[in-house]
């Protein structure tokens, strides 16, 4: 199928909504009118005098299906834009039979956007579906009173440790196996300290507020308990006064231990993070994790011991070998364990990650159900959805969603996901991002993405630290 964009600028949304209908699919990009034969979608603006011609067409196996509309030709650019993805939106629900629920919005941070419309006008004007409106405005009403309690010039620490036990099959993140980076996990422990040195007098120079610190990767639980003893030790140069939450993404079980649980608790972090992903051994197996569900239960037993005060468990919706039967029953098993945090992804293929490489992958079908079911269990369990992002290329065009108890949602993913606050970042593909919140403005520093590069060019790590300066005079 050939996507052709003729005579306007709105390809990136156009691209989008269109590979959210038909996400397996291999698409040819054209700007060329001469392209559309064979098998092919046209989207078209032209000029009739004072009046501007949206139209989409899409031609393939004999079907021919067409929709326009014709607007003032002063109708500015981003309205355009709507009413032409408005337009392909229902010419391919027509023709797939499918319809998606987040309507024609394709990006990242749906809850936002959705603030600036009504309930009549999002559902008429982005497509939105009652329930995913009805989800982002109980994430809206739940974010708001811990919005309003963000302290002036505050600030969150990010610390990066991208290694893992082994890499997961559906992972586009930069972490390396530790098979492959073992021989120089101890430079990179001591770079990284370096760098969050340098950060802490940053900080403390601009007068900055640590509000909360998120160790995240990779698993940072890769480490040994040494390691883990050396980086928490600098947190010693910050001013831990203020900080508020304090999260160690355990993700992996098999990389869970007691002393390393004890040295990350000694350490002050109050949240963890145990991620099963699935329940069932044998999906586990399929996506290449090495451990079982059995070590999940017991890492999450032993952090209980451990005495963190929010545990939060993460799952995947539409994992390769999986079904909505084995996805029901990996939701109640962790309902069961009931942790204070249960945030449930839905599958996204990336080009990074090998999956989206094997021929015969064999993802599952249902994740719009197993959705809903999380939705409803969930509500069912006394948790509510409190934060809530989407990526692209996911199962069933769904969303990712954190769902807390009362009272233990966890303030750094708010942050991060509706960019909220400044988050200075340290580690290998780590990126800092400075929020301006009184005039809307928001920076990006981004750190060298691979460890090996990080290492190698680590004079340009802490050079480009230096222009956290340039952004807050
Ligand atoms: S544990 Fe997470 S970061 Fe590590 S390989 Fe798996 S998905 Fe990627």
């Amino acid at each position: 199928m050939t996507l052709i964009f003729c005579n306007h600028k709105f390809q990136y949304e156009i691209e989008r909504l269109f590979r959210s209908f038909f996400p397996p699919v291999k698409i040819a990009l054209s700007t060329d009118k001469a392209d559309a034969h064979g098998s092919y979608c046209l989207t078209e603006r032209s000029f009739d005098g004072d009046t501007v011609i949206l139209s989409v067409e899409l031609r393939e196996q004999g079907e021919q299906y067409c929709f326009s509309k014709t607007l003032p030709a002063d109708t500015s650019d981003k309205e355009q834009e709507r009413i032409m993805s408005v337009l392909l939106f229902k010419l391919l629900r027509e023709y797939t039979g499918r319809t998606m629920p987040w309507g024609i919005l394709t990006g990242v941070r749906p809850v936002k956007l959705l603030s600036q419309y009504g309930d009549g006008e999002a559902q008429e004007k982005l497509m939105v579906s009652r329930e995913k409106l009805e989800l982002a405005r109980t994430i809206e009403r739940i974010q708001q009173p811990m919005i309003a309690a963000i302290p002036k010039n505050s600030y969150s620490l990010y610390v990066s440790i991208p290694f893992c036990p082994t890499r997961c099959s559906y992972c586009s993140f930069v972490s390396h196996s530790v098979d492959k980076a073992a021989a120089r996990m101890d430079e990179y422990v001591q770079k990284l300290c370096e760098e969050m040195k340098r950060t802490a007098e940053i900080a403390k120079q601009l007068g900055l507020q640590l509000d909360t610190i998120y160790f995240g990767g990779g698993t940072p639980t890769t480490l040994s308990a040494e390691q883990l003893r050396t980086v928490f030790g600098t947190l010693d140069a910050f001013d831990c006064s203020y900080v508020r939450e304090f999260t160690v993404e355990a993700g992996r079980p098999d990389t869970i231990t007691r002393e390393k649980l004890e040295v990350i608790k000694s350490a002050g972090a109050d949240r963890i993070s145990v991620n099963p992903q699935t329940m069932r051994d044998s999906v586990l197996e399929a996506i290449g994790r090495r451990h079982t569900a059995a070590q999940t239960e017991e890492a999450y037993a032993l952090a209980r011991a451990v005495g963190f005060r929010c545990i939060n468990m993460d799952l995947i919706a539409g994992l390769p070998t999986d079904d909505v039967e084995g996805f029901r029953y990996s939701l109640d098993k962790v309902r069961a364990l009931a942790p204070e945090n249960i945030t449930v992804h839905s599958l996204s293929l990336k080009r990074a990650a090998t999956l989206f490489h094997e021929q015969d992958r064999k993802t599952a079908g249902g994740a719009a159900e197993m959705i809903d079911y999380t939705h409803v269990a969930l509500k069912q369990d006394g948790y509510a959805p409190y934060y809530l992002y989407r990526q692209k290329n996911t199962a069933d065009n769904q969303e990712n969603t954190g769902y807390a108890l009362p009272d233990t949602e966890s303030l750094y993913n708010m942050y991060i996901m509706e960019e909220l606050q400044t988050i200075l970042a340290v580690g290998a593909g780590a990126s800092t991002k400075l929020v301006d919140t009184a005039g809307g403005r928001i920076e990006r520093l981004t750190n060298h993405k691979f460890p090996y590069e990080y290492l190698d060019r680590f004079d340009n790590i802490l050079q480009l630290k230096e222009q956290i300066f340039d952004f807050f005079v």
